[in-house]
Order: structure tokens, then C-alpha cells, then sequence
């Protein structure tokens, strides 16, 4: 049983990094937006795609469109799609000290908001406001809540999503914690991202083991540098994981 296995290499891994790619927020319900039915939908109704929107060039100059995509879009799913099963289980992995880290490229906070801790959003996450004159914190809700461009109630100012937009480069410091977490990995499980994906291309060559675990739902031909592939849905290989876990320890 394939299973198995992958729970035996946890057992004997004593620190493992998991990789969260698209593929997991999708499961949660998570539209990708830039590409399929959602990315019509927006060009559409603001005439410009997600990629110009979300950029450092429309935060500078066009604050209103960008907080309009930002308010109904992004953040309205944020408040109306809890995380799925599959964070969850990432979550009690955690908690028998099965899993170290998390890394991921998604900005969705998705991990956080599950309850993982040590979790580097390489691009950020937009549970993450502040105001950039003063550094205070400002929540979702007061964001949305927000007429326009949300301000800082102090310094008036618009309020900055900590997040890598389009047109900018990721930070040097999560990039730096990032490679460290995965060239600290004996086990790594890229889950829901093949690995030619941006996330695992930066990251691979960080990797010094040899228990790398694919669950991916699409095959590649890259798919073959895994040491274990599983095809289907990550939330299924987790839940699995876990109950076979839990029976083991008769948790
Ligand atoms: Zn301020």
C-alpha cells in the first residue's frame, strides 16, 4: 500500500516540508484567476485582466480598480470559503509532529487560517493589510467595509495587501526562508503543483534528500524525478494519511 509507505517516510523523516501549490486552494474551492471562467469574468467586468489589475503599476496609479478587484473578488472569497479538508489535515499532521513546514506561493492564507504554524508565504497573503506610512494592521473586515480606496484612519493613506503583486519581485528574506526550510528537509511533499511549477523550479534545487513525494491530480513528464507519485486529490491522500496514522496510534 502506497500509503504505507509515504507514512513510513514520515515516521522516519525528522524534519518535513510540505510544498502547497494551486492545486489545494482549488480543491478548497479557490477560482484561479488567471486562467479559466473566472479570468473572462473579470476582464469583463473591469476591462483589464487580473494580472494588469493586481499589479504594482494599477496600486500606484489606479488605487480604485485595484481595490475593487481586491475587495470583491479576493477578499470576499477569503470571507466566504473557509479552508478545505485538506488544510485540515495538513493542521493535525502538524500537530503529531508529523510535518515541520509549509511552504507555499499562494496567497490565499489559506494554511494560516487552518491553524498551521511555521508556514512561509513566499508571496506574502492577503490576510496581511498595513498601512505603509505607519505600520499599523488593518483586518479584512475593515477593508471591505471600506468605501473606495480603504485609508489608514491615522496618516490617511491607502492601505498596502503584504503581498508580491504582479510586476515585483518576491522577497529576498521569505525567498531566503523559504530555501532554508526545504534545504533542511529529509522528506518533502510538493502537494497539488507539478514540479516544473514556479514553486517547485525555485525550490528543487534546495532539496538534498531523497524521500521527494509528488500528489498531483495531472500528470507530467516531470512527474518523474518524485521517489513517490500519488494521482488524485490532495485532500484524499491527506485524509488517508491521517486515518492511517491515527490507527497506528490509536488516536
Ligand atoms: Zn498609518
Amino acid at each position: 500500500m502506497r500509503e504505507n509507505g509515504i507514512l513510513q517516510i514520515l515516521e522516519n523523516s525528522r524534519y518535513t516540508v510540505v510544498l502547497t501549490g494551486a492545486g489545494m486552494m482549488l480543491e478548497s474551492g479557490y477560482p484561479l484567476l488567471r486562467d479559466g471562467e473566472e479570468s473572462y469574468e473579470i476582464e469583463n467586468k473591469y476591462g483589464y485582466s487580473y494580472e494588469e489589475i493586481f499589479s504594482s503599476g494599477f496600486y500606484a496609479a489606479r488605487k480604485e480598480l485595484f481595490f475593487q478587484l481586491y475587495k470583491d473578488v479576493m477578499l470576499r472569497t477569503v470571507q466566504n470559503t473557509p479552508p478545505g479538508p485538506g488544510y485540515a489535515c495538513l493542521k493535525k499532521l502538524q500537530d503529531y509532529g508529523k510535518i515541520q513546514s509549509v511552504v507555499t506561493r499562494r496567497i490565499a492564507g489559506l494554511e494560516r487560517r487552518a491553524g498551521c504554524t511555521n508556514v512561509v508565504e513566499m508571496k506574502g497573503s492577503i490576510l496581511d493589510n498595513v498601512c505603509p506610512n505607519c505600520g499599523r494592521q488593518y483586518s479584512i473586515e475593515y477593508i471591505t467595509a471600506a468605501k473606495g480606496v480603504p485609508l489608514c484612519e491615522q496618516c490617511l493613506v491607502a492601505i498596502r495587501p503584504q503581498v508580491c503583486l504582479f510586476g515585483e519581485m518576491i522577497n529576498n528574506a521569505l525567498m531566503t526562508r523559504a530555501a532554508e526550510e526545504v534545504s533542511r528537509a529529509e522528506a518533502l511533499i510538493v502537494l497539488g503543483a507539478s514540479l516544473h511549477s514556479p514553486l517547485c523550479s525555485q525550490l528543487l534545487q534546495y532539496y538534498t534528500g531523497t524521500n521527494l513525494v509528488l500528489v498531483t491530480d495531472s500528470e507530467h513528464y516531470s512527474d518523474q524525478q518524485a521517489d513517490e507519485i500519488v494521482y488524485g486529490r490532495c485532500d484524499d491522500f491527506l485524509k488517508r494519511i491521517v486515518n492511517e496514522y491515527e490507527s497506528r496510534t490509536n488516536r
